[in-house]
C-alpha cells in the first residue's frame, strides 16, 4: 500500500526558504498534513494540507518569505456528503480560512519554477500595511441542491415524503442560523477585479502591484502580516455579524468555537493552471497526523 507521502508529495520540493510564520518553533502543532480522528469527527474531512500551530489570539504572524501578499475573508458552512448541514453536538459549525493572508513567492525567491505560495488562516486582524479585499457573501441554495442531488441519485433515492421531512428540518436550521445561507470567499467573478484576490495569477499580482493597488502588498521575509485568531471557527452562534466587514469578532464568552485558536499555515506548489493551491506541501515532509510532528524535526524552515 502506498503511503500518503508517496501519493501526496509533489515532485517539486522547494529549497529551504521559509522562516517560521510565528517567529519561533515553540508553538505546539495541533494538526498535521492529515486531520486527526478527533477533528475528522467534527467536520468529516481527511486531508488538511496545512499545519496548525496553537497560539493565543493576537500572536503576531510573519511572512515566511518575501513575496506578494493579498488578504481576504473566507467562510463556509460545513456540510455532509449528501449536502445536508453538518451538526456537531446539536449545532452547525462554520469553517474556512477566515480572515487570511496569501503570499505568492516568485521563482527568484523560492527557487521553484512557477513559484509557490503560503497561506495564513484564522487570523483576528491584519498588519496596517495589508489591506484586505473583501467581497460580498454569496447566497447558497441549500434546499435546491438537496432536491437536485436526490433527483440525480441512482440508488437510495428519498421518497417525496422523506425528502419533504428532510427539507423541513434543514429549513428550520437555516431559519435558526441565518449565516448558514451565505458563503464568503467564492467570487470567481467576470473580471479580474471582481474575483477574490487569492485567485489572482502571478501576472495579475504584478500588474495590480505596479498600478498601485492597495490590495497587493510586497512583503519581505519576517514582515508582520497579521495576528492569530479563530475566525471563522464558530459553532452555532445565531448572531455572528459578518454584514459589516471587517466585522466585529464577538468576545470569547459570547461565542462558541469548535477549535482552539491557532494559525493555519499552508505551503503549496502551483501548477501552470489557474492560480489555486494545486499541491500542498508539508514543510516537515511527513504527510502524517499531528502526533508525529512535535519534537526535533527536519523541516524546510531555514530557522529550525
Ligand atoms: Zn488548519
Amino acid at each position: 500500500m502506498t503511503t500518503i507521502k508517496e501519493r501526496s508529495r509533489p515532485e517539486v520540493v522547494p529549497a529551504p526558504f521559509l522562516v517560521h510564520p510565528l517567529g519561533s518553533h515553540k508553538y505546539p502543532i495541533t494538526e498535521g498534513y492529515i486531520y486527526s480522528k478527533a477533528e475528522r469527527r467534527q467536520h468529516g474531512v481527511y486531508f488538511h494540507g496545512g499545519i496548525d500551530y496553537e497560539a493565543q489570539p493576537g500572536t503576531p504572524v510573519y511572512a515566511a518569505s518575501a513575496g506578494y501578499a493579498v488578504a481576504f475573508y473566507h467562510r463556509f458552512v460545513v456540510r455532509n456528503r449528501d449536502g445536508t448541514i453538518r451538526i456537531l453536538d446539536g449545532l452547525p459549525i462554520g469553517n474556512g480560512f477566515g480572515l487570511a493572508v496569501q503570499i505568492y513567492h516568485p521563482p527568484d525567491i523560492s527557487d521553484v519554477s512557477g513559484g509557490v505560495f503560503t497561506q495564513y488562516g484564522h487570523l483576528s486582524g491584519f498588519a496596517e500595511s495589508i489591506t484586505p479585499k473583501m467581497t460580498a457573501p454569496i447566497e447558497m441554495d441549500i434546499i435546491g441542491s438537496l432536491r437536485r442531488r436526490n433527483q440525480k441519485r441512482r440508488s437510495g433515492k428519498l421518497t417525496e415524503t422523506q425528502l419533504a421531512s428532510l427539507i423541513k428540518e434543514q429549513k428550520q436550521l437555516i431559519d435558526d442560523f441565518p449565516w448558514l445561507k451565505f458563503i464568503y470567499g467564492y467570487h470567481t467573478g467576470q473580471t479580474v477585479e471582481e474575483q477574490e484576490s487569492y485567485l489572482w495569477t502571478p501576472n495579475d499580482l504584478f500588474t495590480f502591484h505596479q498600478a498601485g493597488s492597495p490590495y497587493v502588498t510586497h512583503v519581505n521575509q519576517g514582515d508582520l502580516i497579521g495576528y492569530t485568531g479563530e475566525s471563522p471557527l464558530f459553532w452555532g452562534n445565531t448572531d455572528y455579524d459578518e454584514d459589516n466587514i471587517p466585522f466585529r469578532i464577538p468576545p470569547k464568552d459570547q461565542e462558541k468555537r469548535w477549535d482552539e485558536p491557532h494559525l493555519h499555515f499552508e505551503l503549496a506548489y502551483r501548477n501552470d493552471g489557474p492560480f489555486r493551491p494545486k499541491q500542498q506541501i508539508d514543510p516537515y515532509d511527513l504527510y502524517l497526523s499531528w502526533v508525529h510532528y512535535n519534537g526535533k524535526l527536519d523541516t524546510l524552515f531555514v530557522d529550525s
